[in-house]
């Protein structure tokens, strides 16, 4: 596996493989990767005949009290992690790459953007939007692959891709979780043996919540039911938990239409996220 820097080496590359008529699988990523990064690489593989994993804590999408500054790193455990797993190429440029002096684009996003992970951080997605359109552009991706684990982002993803009508089609992959339910994240690496344990209870209560939904409660009732239980879980802190339908991300009283249910909480200073289907 080739390891890049710079964007001319990545363009020289993909440049040689789009001559051979190859198709390039992009799978973006922050790096310290793990079960659930790995299967995003092996479906780029089924999908494509030439994987590229980039590795980037992207700044835009951080706000300054945010852990931009600690987030965990491994790029010698990442780079032998993504060999094994069979992927071509990895593109680990610096912020200067990525946003280089005199950089001057930003992306607003509205629709799937607003409400959820949107409210709570509202410089995300459009970090993630401008991230995402200028890793399609270096890397010359045909598609690009995505988990389910962050729903709104996928979401986010698909709607700049179409409106943008950027050449490339994304895939996504449903969530690699631990034995315990625990949905696999690089942020896991924060909470600590106690944390850890008491973290199952997000996708307890999501289950809980799917269950009172499709027996007819009302998403008010099914979601304040989740919260609650969170906080007896010993969350400090319940971002939301909300019903949403799959298809448009619009919101729903009740489980008419193939739904997700999606909650964020906190674990002392620890922000989860996780979502299933319903
Ligand atoms: P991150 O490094 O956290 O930005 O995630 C990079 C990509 O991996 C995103 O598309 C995530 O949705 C995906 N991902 C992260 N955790 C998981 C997981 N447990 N299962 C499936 N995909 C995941």
């Amino acid at each position: 596996m080739r390891v890049i820097r710079d964007a001319v080496a990545l363009r020289a590359a993909t440049q040689g493989w789009k001559a051979q008529g190859e198709r390039i699988a992009l799978v973006p990523t922050m790096g310290y990767l793990h079960a659930g990064h790995l299967a995003l690489v092996a479906r780029a593989r089924e999908v494509a005949p030439r994987v590229i994993a980039t590795i980037f804590v992207n700044p835009t999408q951080f706000a300054p009290h945010e852990d931009l500054g600690r987030y965990p790193r491994d790029e010698v455990g990442d780079i032998a992690k993504l060999e094994a797993a069979g992927c071509d190429l990895l593109f680990a440029p610096d912020v200067a790459t990525v946003y280089p002096p005199g950089f001057a684009t930003r992306i607003t996003m509205m629709g799937p953007a607003e409400g959820l992970e949107g409210t709570h951080r509202p410089q995300m997605f459009g970090g993630v939007a401008l991230v995402c359109t200028r890793l399609f552009g270096l890397c010359a991706a045909d598609v690009a692959v995505f988990g389910e684990k962050d729903w709104q982002q996928v979401m986010v993803v698909r709607q700049v891709v179409q409106d943008l009508a950027l050449p490339l089609t994304i895939e996504t992959v449903p969530t690699i979780r631990a034995e315990d339910g625990l949905a696999l994240s690089s942020r896991n690496a924060y909470l600590d043996a106690e944390a850890r344990q008491r973290a199952t209870a997000l996708h307890a209560a999501l289950q809980h919540a799917a269950a009172r939904l499709r027996v007819g409660a009302p998403a008010e009732a099914a979601c304040g039911e989740a919260e609650a239980r969170l906080r007896e879980a010993g969350f400090r802190q319940v971002d939301y938990v909300a019903l949403r339908r799959a298809e448009d991300f619009a919101e729903m009283a009740r489980l008419d239409a193939p739904g997700r249910l999606l909650g964020a909480a906190w674990l002392g200073q620890v922000r989860l996220i996780d979502n299933i289907p319903v």
